[in-house]
Formats: C-alpha cells, sequence, structure tokens
C-alpha cells in the first residue's frame, strides 16, 4: 500500500510528492516544497490564523444559529 502524496507543481507543471520543510529551528514543520524546483506548496505558518479565523466564525453563526431559544 502507498501513501505517498502525489501533487502536481504549479510551477514546474511536474508530479512531485512534496517535501516537508523545517523552520529555522529545525524542530517544526513549516511548509510543504516542491523537490524539484523549490516552489512552496503549502505554508503552515500563514495557514493556521487563516483556519482559526474560519473556525471562529463558524462557532459564531452556530451560537447564533442555535444558541437561542
Ligand atoms: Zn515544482
Amino acid at each position: 500500500m502507498r501513501n505517498e502524496i502525489h501533487f502536481e507543481c504549479p510551477r514546474c507543471k511536474q508530479v512531485v510528492t512534496p517535501k516537508l520543510g523545517l523552520n529555522r529551528k529545525g524542530n517544526k514543520p513549516e511548509k510543504l516544497y516542491c523537490p524539484s524546483c523549490g516552489r512552496t506548496i503549502k505554508d503552515f505558518y500563514n495557514a493556521w490564523p487563516g483556519a482559526i479565523a474560519i473556525f471562529v466564525v463558524l462557532a459564531i453563526l452556530a451560537y447564533l444559529r442555535f444558541g437561542q431559544p
């Protein structure tokens, strides 16, 4: 069973397995990048605040919808 991720890079158009890049300290994964051309595919550091913001909005909507009689 293969569990590798295959991804078509938007820059070099090659199907690659994204590499995990660490932060400067080397203790946390920071981004996924293309091993062929080095383009950043997914940046965890920038993605988290957006994900948290979406979660907060959903929580507020759920409260407004279900939290009142
Ligand atoms: Zn690439």
